[in-house]
């Protein structure tokens, strides 16, 4: 794996952390809100001894140049200890035909370590090791390059290293919406 920055800040932008602001929306209207805004669905994995996934929907591309991505992680999860110890993750993004595995890496009863994988196909990335899961549309490996916490949660920031597509050009993507998975269709360009 590359060698990472030790840069893992605990503070916010230029503008400082909102501190002292109070707010009357509740997490329940937050996610109710959220819950609006349709995502695609991927699991974050770390490799070696700190082995594990989890699925997530708080996911984006940050920039280009340098490329990195961003993460939302709970303080809470398992796989925040993995990131912070791993110093990077792997990104499988989902097919439309992984609910099965979105639910499995979401599932709080899971057992932990490699067992958690069971009947899972899967390899490792070459840059991290990080398990990539076979049948994604797509993938990517970071090198953790920053952490921004906020609220309950860290943003870290990942450069990529390495990233790809699966053999399906044509598949449709896992989307959640309304607390429910579907599936997205590609539609016509853009531009
Ligand atoms: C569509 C979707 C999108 C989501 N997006 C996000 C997201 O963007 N960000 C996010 O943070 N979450 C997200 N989640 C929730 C997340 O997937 C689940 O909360 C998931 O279970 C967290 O995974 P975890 O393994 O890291 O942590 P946990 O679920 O907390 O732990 C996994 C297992 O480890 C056990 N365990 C925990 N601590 C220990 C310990 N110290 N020793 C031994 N065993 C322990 C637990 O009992 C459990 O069996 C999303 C869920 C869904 C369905």
């Amino acid at each position: 794996m590359n060698p990472v920055s030790d840069r893992i800040s605990t503070g916010s932008v230029a503008a400082g952390p909102a501190t002292g602001l109070r707010t009357p929306v509740s997490a329940e209207a937050l996610r109710e809100v959220m819950a609006q805004f349709a995502t695609g669905v991927v699991v974050i994995t770390v490799g070696g001894e700190h082995i594990h996934a989890m699925t997530a929907n708080a996911f984006s591309s940050v920039s280009l140049d340098p490329p990195t991505v961003l993460c939302s992680v709970a303080h809470s999860a398992v796989m925040h200890r993995a990131i912070t110890a791993g110093r990077g993750f792997g990104v499988s993004i989902l097919a439309d035909g992984q609910e099965p595995l979105a639910r499995r890496f979401a599932d709080k009863k899971r057992t932990l370590g490699r067992a958690q994988f069971d009947g899972v196909d899967w390899r490792p990335g070459e840059h991290t090791g990080a398990p990539l899961l076979s049948g994604a549309l797509a993938w990517l490996e970071c090198a953790l390059d920053a952490g921004l916490d906020s609220g309950d949660h860290t943003v870290f920031v990942g450069r990529v290293l390495g990233a790809g597509r699966g053999t399906d050009r044509d598949g449709h993507g896992l989307l959640f919406f309304g607390g429910r998975f579907g599936s997205a269709p590609r539609g016509a360009v853009a531009h």
